[in-house]
């Protein structure tokens, strides 16, 4: 029998872990409102606790029909085995920490993380005793950086807010020989712009409050790879207790379903305004993976089917000139967050890093007149026009 190909993004978004046809024959993914889900009688419950019955787990905690949709969804579009869904991308990078590390252990962290995920690390895990080290994104530093007791490399493509593409291939082949598991946290990426899993890592973390619901209505997040290590992480979630709600896991069915249209325009959008920017002369730089000039432009080619909505440039007037944009843009909305439908603006000295001096920032590589766009699904006509005038105003 000849091999069926892989879906394409849109079918698998659309289609990807439903079944042909429901119980209930309703098309759509219903919405399960329940905490409890009682037995049959005794003999059903002994059955299941001996693990001869399928059925939903007993308690909301450690299941929901909705979420268990939601999570087939992801898992499909990663072509992963399994999926798990939680309250929001820091809940399942923190519960997946926390089930893949102990006293002692080692954890290899890329700089230019998510600050959380980072503060994270450097703080909490620190104080349960696992030792961190956060290194350049690259093969070399992370090679560097590994001693005995590493478990887990995390690392993030592309990163925030410089857009910076690790080579997750080299890493993966770097991790694999010394049995280290690689975790890439890849919300920039979406599973249409990056097939992380494909090319080696062990796990994908999505925060699925950005692109994936692309909405800005709800909080999600997301591990998603082999099932056993999974279920590990499911078990500590069950402990831990930060999952997800029904109501939210349906949102993000719904949002799914138009991912790959979403990011199709966002990458097209965010490749024009960022050769508009390039070319202007109030912007000193522009980070974008598909432009020439970005430092990983080789690697973006390679492993990304695009580069995403979100644009970060630097202009020459500096923070004030930062702000005088940030105001008089008519489209884009003053806000953190990413990926959705709607264009958000921000100055990151401003919003992640205002209570730090401007010596602190630059310590970190935050710059003054750093702007992150990201671009919606508006006409890109509309956003270039916005976008020119308020710039040609500085
Ligand atoms: C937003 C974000 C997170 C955190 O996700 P929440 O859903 O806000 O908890 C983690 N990593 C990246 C790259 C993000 O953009």
């Amino acid at each position: 029998m000849a091999e069926t190909p892989r879906p394409g993004p849109s079918t698998l978004a659309v289609h990807g872990g439903e079944p042909k046809i429901r119980d209930d024959r309703a098309l759509t993914q219903p919405v399960v409102l329940s905490s409890t889900y009682p037995f049959a009688d005794t003999a059903e419950l002994v059955e299941y606790m001996e693990g001869r019955r399928e059925r939903p787990p007993e308690y909301g905690r450690y299941g929901n029909p909705t979420i268990a949709a939601a999570e087939a969804k992801l898992a499909a579009l990663e072509g992963a085995e399994s999926a798990v869904l939680m309250a929001s991308g820091m809940a399942a990078i923190t519960t997946t920490l926390f089930a893949m590390l102990r006293q002692g252990a080692h954890l290899v962290l890329t700089e230019d993380v998510y600050r959380k995920t980072r503060g994270f690390a450097r703080e909490t895990l620190a104080r349960f005793g696992v030792e961190v080290d956060v290194v350049a994104p690259d093969r070399g530093a992370i090679e560097a950086a590994l001693r005995p007791t590493t478990r887990v490399i995390f690392t993030e493509t592309p990163t925030n807010p410089y857009l910076r593409v690790v080579d997750l291939r080299a890493v993966a082949e770097l991790a694999r020989s010394r049995r280290i598991k690689t975790i890439v946290d890849a919300t920039f990426a979406t599973p249409v712009n990056l097939q992380a899993l494909r090319l080696g890592v062990d796990l994908v973390v999505h925060s699925t409050t950005k692109y994936l619901g692309g909405h800005n209505d709800i909080l999600g997040g997301a591990v998603i790879g082999k099932r056993a290590v999974v279920d590990a992480i499911r078990d500590q979630l069950g402990t831990l207790g930060g999952i997800a709600d029904p109501m939210g896991a349906f949102l993000l069915v719904r949002g799914i379903k138009t991912l790959a249209l979403r990011v199709a325009r966002q990458n097209a959008s965010a490749l024009e305004l960022a050769t508009m920017l390039e070319a202007h002369p109030a912007v000193a730089r522009v980070w974008y993976p598909m432009l020439e000039s970005h430092p990983d432009h080789g690697i973006a080619r390679r492993d990304l089917a695009g580069g995403g909505a979100v644009i970060s440039f630097e202009l020459r007037g500096g923070l004030a000139a930062g702000t005088r944009l940030v105001d008089a843009v008519t489209i884009p909305k003053l806000a953190p967050s990413l990926g959705g439908v709607e264009s958000l603006i921000e100055q990151p000295a401003l919003m992640s890093y205002y209570e730090l001096s401007p010596e602190d920032r630059a310590a970190l590589g935050v710059r003054e007149g750093l702007v992150r766009l990201s671009v919606g699904i508006e006409d890109v006509a509309d956003l270039r026009a916005d976008l020119q005038a308020a710039l040609d105003a500085l």
